[in-house]
């Protein structure tokens, strides 16, 4: 056997079609070409994959992502194998993270295949398409924003530069953002008057003692920093992974570790505790919307082009896997959703266990992501085929 995995056999997992893993499994393959083009029949199978820790660390493949991504197209890079990439991270509109990783991966990738943290802000717009908010993190927080339909949205950049001396440690700071302040362009909207009616945290925030600071300031005012205390506007997380794996050895702090951090000093400040709504996986309506797109996925594309095809079959998917590096997150979230989800757990990224987790045991474990690819492949061909 090419790698060692470890199987989850409980309760009705049991029954699972996977129990009887044997090393032969892995030695029989039919092409996909076989598989997906004689009978016109989409697979009744889809993937996702968590990509730090799984497919990258930092901009980094990890675990032979490139060749284990290749394996779910054919020979002329058509799609075959329905897959997405379900992530907390995020900072940049899909379209050109999607653009970022099919350079990195060397595969034509859909912007409707990235599923990022802020996503699920798409269905706020609604809410506040023409209202003032604010968005932060790394990337590129007010253009995601823009890009999903918020008319009226400033980054923590440009709204920090409105008001002078909001952070007293600006001037100490290695990098000022000079390209938004001081640039002689009047601001945009007034916001000594123009209330800030939701703070989004889009990614990973970067400066944390200023944004903490402007956040304190824009939630106990109602959003009007320096001004009398105010009814908190909403307050919205991507994401609330306390660590994650980047290029450093080990695990960096994440979008949740600055939430606790916002949170405990907000509550000592303010007599009412913080009021905020966390997206992101292990939430199960991620992996359900995760399911909708696959579903609604074309089983056909060639170079970014969706391939309409009447004559072929498509079912609902019947089996979904989640192959994630982090138990806490992408485990106990595709348990959490139960049926059709089945839990791969790699050892490239937080998880480094010799044998399965022991608080959020997955289905599956394996060292890499190529291992988990190879492993669903012969499985799924076998299962439908033979
Ligand atoms: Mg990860």
């Amino acid at each position: 056997m090419r790698f060692r995995s470890i199987l989850r056999v409980s309760g009705s997992r049991a029954k699972s079609p996977f129990s009887s893993h044997s090393s032969s499994r892995f030695e029989t393959k039919r092409p996909l070409s076989q598989l997906c083009t004689t009978n016109y029949e989409r697979p009744s199978f889809g993937i996702a994959f968590d990509i730090d820790g799984v497919i990258l660390r930092g901009r980094k493949p990890i675990g032979n992502s490139p060749l284990a991504l290749r394996k779910l197209y054919d020979e002329s890079g058509t799609l075959k194998i329905p897959f997405l990439f379900l992530t907390n991270g995020g900072g940049v509109p899909e379209s050109k993270r999607a653009l970022e990783l099919s350079e990195l991966l060397g595969v034509d990738i859909l912007p409707s295949q990235v599923v990022q943290g802020h996503s699920p802000f798409k269905k706020l717009v609604k809410s506040f398409e023409n209202e003032l908010i604010v968005a932060l993190g790394k990337g590129e927080p007010a253009k995601v924003m823009s890009e999903y339909g918020f008319k009226k949205v400033l980054s923590m950049d440009e709204y920090a530069s409105y008001f002078d001396n909001i952070d007293p440690l600006a001037p100490y700071k290695v990098a000022p953002k000079d390209n938004i302040t001081s640039n002689g362009s009047s601001p945009r909207y007034d916001v000594s008057s123009e209330r800030v009616q939701a703070a989004f945290v889009v990614s990973d925030p970067v400066d944390w003692s200023r944004d903490i600071q402007v956040l304190c300031d824009i939630l106990r005012t109602g959003g009007l920093p320096g001004k009398e205390i105010g009814h908190q506007p909403p307050l919205y997380f991507a994401a609330d992974d306390l660590e994650y794996q980047a290029a450093f050895p080990s695990e960096r702090l994440g979008m949740g570790a600055f939430r606790i951090a916002l949170e405990s000093i907000f509550n000592r400040i303010h007599p009412n505790a913080l009021e905020y709504t966390s997206f992101g996986k292990p939430h199960p309506f991620v992996f359900k919307n995760a399911e909708n797109i696959l579903n609604q996925l074309q089983p056909f594309s060639r170079n970014n082009h969706v391939v309409h095809d009447e004559n072929v079959v498509a079912h609902p998917l019947t089996r979904l896997y989640m192959i994630g590096d982090n138990p806490v997150v992408d485990i106990k979230g595709a348990q959490q959703a139960g049926h059709p989800w089945f839990s791969v757990l790699t050892r490239t990224g937080v998880f480094r266990g010799k044998e399965n987790h022991e608080k959020y045991p997955a289905d599956l474990v394996v060292d890499t992501v190529e291992d988990a690819v190879d492993y669903i492949l012969d499985k799924e061909i076998i299962s439908v085929h033979m």
